[in-house]
């Protein structure tokens, strides 16, 4: 697993994403039936190849959408204030701050 995927999982784990490890093949018995993940309909087989980039625009949103407001900060209106180089950012610069936030919160 590289270093990016490992900060992937440990941040949808947290976030209580699915992360799915690729399957060996060779312990499937041939006509079993394939299981499905009751978490995200995807078969188990295939389901890693949707584990979560957070380094991606779509991954960006999601991470948008299930952080906790504290992670964020908030101007005199209330309004929720982050900088624009974390969304147009592509090396992980969110899902990095996202992480060592949880890191900390977790404590
Ligand atoms: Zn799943």
């Amino acid at each position: 697993m590289t270093e990016n995927e490992k900060k992937n999982k440990e941040l949808a784990e947290w976030l209580g994403i699915c992360w799915h490890e690729p399957i060996d093949m060779r312990n499937v018995m041939v006509g079993a039936p394939i299981p499905i993940c009751s978490k995200c309909n995807h078969n188990v087989i295939d389901a890693h190849r949707f584990n979560t980039d957070f380094t991606s625009d779509s991954g960006k949103v999601q991470l948008l959408r299930l952080m906790p407001e504290d992670f964020f900060g908030v101007d005199q209106y209330g309004r929720i204030v982050l900088t624009v180089d974390y969304i147009t950012d592509k090396t992980g610069k969110l899902r990095d701050a996202c992480l060592e936030w949880m890191r900390r919160e977790k404590g």
